[in-house]
């Protein structure tokens, strides 16, 4: 990009145009009895008010409070010139002859409705003041009816007025106010004082200048730059909202304030001064670096409101001359803040010297792919705003005035920044529907912090600039408490499952089909094949592959395999023969364990395999008589996809996975009875129901080989073994609850759904469905042993994102961005994990272990590790974490997690492509429009949002004809 150099060039550039326009383009008044039509500016408000007739979201207000000796008379005559002599403020709109035009009423008296309020006690003139300003701004205003504009005066008590004037936005912008308050202040002086005032009625009028306007010709070059700049896709900004969109926007809104210290407003206008720039860059940049920090995203866009007031001409003139200049700009994290001032600079002077393309003329002619509700560019808007000091209404009057917002936000979030004699203060206008006030007052935190850091060190790099409040590092490193050790003094996984089996010798174990075996039948059969295990390892710690049909000797084999100190590597029967040779072979595996009908899978495999069916449960004589395995061995290996190419090991020690196991004993009320173990052992959440029954003494209830695809059976394996707990994919839930009778499922306590992100309408359903049941969401990947974020989900969760919940287990969770850095609270950033859970890297993949498993910046001990999940998140208001997707390739498909690049190497591989690509496609049900309704969505699309159109044709209904066919018209006619 452009940068540094461009500055003075563009600037001249952008100066010389500005002459240009002067000499060839000047604004006359519009020639005698011609139409006038409305400003591009003007039109979209007409659009947008013609949808919204309900709605005050263009209604402007301001309130005028005096103080001292007012002359009401006086005001009011002054009012009445400022009506006569500026026509817009008489204006309506209105069709002729199918073209929407401006015309001017000749009533130039205002209406001054006044209420005196001064013998009402303070509190009630209080809430009387408040009502009567609120209605007053939210009433609507029809805009082929004249006055455009209505006045309140209200009287407080002798010495204290207030004069509320409501506009449509149509007839004016803030620049106005200050035109207006200068002609009052100017009249009433004048009249008070028996100065006589004419009206001036030769002078330029806003409808002169929409005149000029709509018969200019766009600047082609002005036009390709933007579609350079804004065409194609555009970038999403990820605000961490609170709440979820609503379908329809009602632009519902609030305002917060704060005003900055003024040693803080001083230091920042003190470094305007220094990096030579000025308040509105510099403010912008602190923005930009605001919602680089919040959403870490580069690629950022914002909405600016500028000003088409660029000729001399146009200052004195009130009306509506807003338009709104989009500024995109990319970030660069190793940049010092000061470097990011001046590139922002050269991207708001290279933008504003083509700013003569209108807003409406942008969204005109560049399509733009976008989603219900939202913006056609920018979620965001930022505004500077150099308060202009009060005008004089004398020695005995004194004037404050102040924008009223009444509860409307036209984008989803507007920061404001005033500058008041050099005091700063900043308000966000935002969305109620998705943002409450708590977040805002964490953004104006946050917004502080950012400053407070800016200035004491411009020179730092933006990726080292902190924005952590003193609340956030309370929050992020709280005194640590660790979870009970009710484990404690075990070593091996197993030893704990013994233990168990000593206390309830004769329960039952584990279930498969009609047949259970108890405890002390799962130790026997167990030590038996241990024993035949270490026949070949002599006590080492080998990974022995696993690969039996779903059945009891399943979890014998499994057991045994621990129990001869070694470590398990599941083979699924299901996998293709070639997955199943390089896991072997990756891994090292000195043994497989399997059983006769699946001998043939293993013809190659050099090492030896034994079958379980072989071993003789009979022939036993010493029990429990195996050596001691160190709690740092590894208890099994899991594989998952590989982004490069191959399939990577993940080796879990006996402490991971008991640390794991002991924090379901805290976290849950209560440990299984009997679990139902769907997912196959080659997945780490099979481990969850694995080791919490059998260390704790439930029945592990093994199910038959692709239950899901029959759920009646399943319904009678929950109903026949009285299951209590269970662990699935959130999908599989969906359809349990969907497909099964309910009354199959009464003994279900607790159920966990895992894996996969749990859609909001499964939480809905489940409490309709089965409210006695206690729903869990559990998140983690294999590397972290299982889980290490869970959440007890709770019915309000049903309305938004469903949060995966705290930290579990001893987990340490810290959200990072790019530079692995803190993301403030409630900020989006990536999940790392630590803590006792987590295993040591990669099996045999030294280089792979070191890019995801990072050293520990948090931590004292120089050896500790985080591990980088490529998920992300943000907390949410209750400190949840909120699971938001991820960032690279990978997804999960039916619980397998796959990594997109493994399958495109594959096809790669074979060479019978060029190249690959692999995009995993959600089918989605699109709802249809009708043929008429979408003819006209097609037309207006590139206009007007979504979301505006569906009201749009809503609204079509209560138009009046003509007004109808009116606006059936121009929609065809746009392009
Ligand atoms: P795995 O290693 O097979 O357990 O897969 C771990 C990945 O599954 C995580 O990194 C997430 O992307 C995803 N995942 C696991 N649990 C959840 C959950 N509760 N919500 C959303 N995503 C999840
Ligand atoms: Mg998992």
């Amino acid at each position: 990009m452009k940068r540094e150099n461009t500055k003075s060039s563009l600037l001249s550039r952008w100066k010389s145009k500005q002459k240009g326009h002067g000499r060839i383009n000047s604004i006359e008044k519009a020639p005698e009895g011609a139409l006038i039509p409305l400003s591009g500016g003007q039109q979209r408000l007409w659009f947008l008010q013609q949808l919204y007739q309900e709605n005050p979201l263009y209604n402007y207000s301001e309130c005028l409070k005096f103080r001292g000796e007012l002359n009401v008379d006086v005001l009011e005559q002054s009012l009445n010139f400022i009506v006569s002599e500026n026509e817009v403020l008489r204006s309506f709109y209105k069709l002729d002859n199918e073209r929407l035009v401006q015309k001017v009423s000749s009533t130039d008296k205002i209406d001054f409705v006044k209420f005196d309020l001064s013998e009402l006690d303070h509190e009630e003139k209080d809430t009387r003041k408040n009502s009567i300003l609120f209605l007053e701004a939210r009433k609507c205003f029809d805009l082929s009816k004249p006055p455009l504009i209505r006045t309140l005066l209200l009287k407080l008590s002798g010495s204290e007025h207030i004069l509320f004037i409501t506009m449509h936005h149509i007839i004016f912008d803030k620049w106005s106010m200050d035109i207006l308050l200068n002609q009052l202040s100017s009249n009433y002086t004048k009249l008070l004082s028996g100065v006589s005032i004419a009206v001036d009625h030769n002078k330029l009028q806003f409808a002169d200048y929409a005149y000029w306007q709509q018969n200019r010709i766009i600047d082609s070059e002005q036009l390709n730059y933007w579609k350079k700049k804004l065409g194609g896709d555009t970038p999403f900004l990820e605000l961490p909202t609170d709440y979820p969109p609503p379908k329809f926007r009602l632009f519902k809104g609030a305002e917060h304030t704060r005003h900055l210290p003024k040693k803080l407003s001083e230091k920042v206008l003190n470094l305007v001064r220094e990096l030579e720039t000025t308040p509105y860059v510099l403010l912008l940049s602190t923005y930009y670096l605001f919602l680089f920090k919040y959403s870490g995203q580069k690629d950022l866009l914002i909405g600016s409101p500028i000003s088409s007031r660029d000729q001399k001409v146009l200052e004195d003139i009130m009306g509506f001359f807003d338009d709104t200049i989009v500024l995109r700009a990319n970030i660069t994290p190793s940049v010092s803040f000061s470097t990011l001032v001046k590139e922002i600079n050269s991207i708001v002077l290279e933008a504003f010297s083509n700013k003569d393309v209108s807003f409406d003329n942008l969204v005109k002619n560049i399509r733009l792919e976008r989603s219900l509700g939202n913006n056609p560019f920018f979620r965001t808007m930022f505004i500077y705003h150099a308060v202009k000091s009060d005008q004089s209404f004398g020695s005995n009057l004194h004037l404050e005035h102040s924008f009223y917002n009444a509860g409307v936000s036209k984008f989803d979030l507007t920061l404001f920044v005033a500058n008041s004699n050099g005091h700063l203060s900043t308000s966000f206008e935002y969305a109620t529907d998705i943002f409450s006030e708590t977040t805002i007052i964490r953004f104006q935190d946050h917004l502080e912090v950012l400053l407070e850091e800016i200035v004491a060190s411009p020179s730092k790099s933006l990726s080292e600039i902190e924005m952590l409040t003193l609340d956030d590092k309370q929050f992020f490193f709280p005194m640590p408490t660790q979870q009970k050790k009710l484990f404690g003094g075990f070593e091996g996984i197993h030893q704990i499952i013994e233990a168990a089996a000593m206390k309830h010798p004769t329960a039952t174990a584990v279930t498969f089909g009609n047949k259970s075996i108890t405890y002390e039948v799962l130790m026997r059969r167990a030590d038996v094949l241990a024993h035949t295990i270490l026949e070949s390892t002599k006590g080492s710690n080998e990974i022995v592959g696993l690969c039996t049909e779903r059945s009891i000797s399943m979890i014998v084999g499994l057991v045994a395999i621990l129990k001869a100190g070694c470590a398990y590597l599941p083979l699924d029967p299901e996998y293709p023969l070639q997955r199943i040779a390089f896991m072997l072979k990756d891994s090292n595996a000195s043994i497989v364990l399997t059983q006769k009908s699946l001998r043939s899978n293993f013809g190659d495999f050099k090492e030896k395999v034994l079958l379980i069916d072989d071993v003789n449960n009979d022939t036993i004589e010493t029990l429990n008589n195996f050596s001691c395995v160190s709690s740092d061995a590894m208890a099994y290996v899991i594989y998952t996809s590989g982004s490069t190419g191959k399939p990577k090991g993940v080796p879990i020690s006996h402490r991971n996975i008991i640390n794991s196991t002991e924090g379901r004993l805290s976290f849950y009320p209560d440990s299984p009875k009997t679990f139902l173990l769907m997912s196959s052992i080659a997945f780490d959440s099979s481990k969850a129901g694995i080791f919490w029954t059998l260390c704790t003494g439930g029945n592990l209830v093994v199910t038959e080989k692709h239950i899901e695809q029959d759920l009646t059976n399943l319904t009678t394996v929950i109903s026949k073994n009285l299951v209590t707990h269970t662990l699935m994919l959130p999908s599989l839930y969906k359809l349990i609850l969907e497909h099964c009778s309910l009354p199959y499922l009464k003994s279900l306590t607790t159920v966990v759904v895992a894996g996969e992100a749990c859609p909001s309408v499964l939480c809905n359903t489940h409490f309709n469905k089965l409210p006695n049941t206690a729903l869990y969401n559990e998140y983690g990947p294999t590397e972290g042993t299982v889980w290490c974020i869970a959440k007890k989900i709770e019915e309000k969760d049903g309305l938004g994102t469903v949060p995966i919940g705290k930290p579990v287990a001893n987990t340490e969770v810290y959200l990072l961005d790019d530079s692995k850095k803190m993301v403030p609270f409630g900020a989006i950033g990536e999940i790392y994990i630590g803590g006792i859970s987590l295993s040591n890297g990669y099996l045999n993949r030294p280089e792979l272990t070191n890019s995801f498993y990072i050293s520990n910046p948090f931590s004292k001990n120089p050896t500790a590790k985080l591990y980088r999940t490529g998920d992300w998140g943000r907390y949410d208001l209750n400190g949840n974490i909120i699971f938001l997707g991820r960032g690279d390739q990978q997804v999960k498909i039916r619980g397998h997690r796959i990594e997109m690049d493994e399958i495109e190497k594959k096809i790669n591989e074979s060479g019978m492509v060029d190249n690959a690509f692999v995009v995993m496609e959600k089918i989605q049900k699109v709802p249809a429009l009708n043929l008429e309704d979408n003819d006209i969505a097609e037309n207006i699309n590139h206009y007007l949002n979504d979301s505006e159109i569906a009201h749009l044709l809503n609204e079509l209904e209560s138009l009046n004809s003509e007004e109808k066919d009116y606006l059936l018209t121009q929609i065809s006619s746009l392009d």
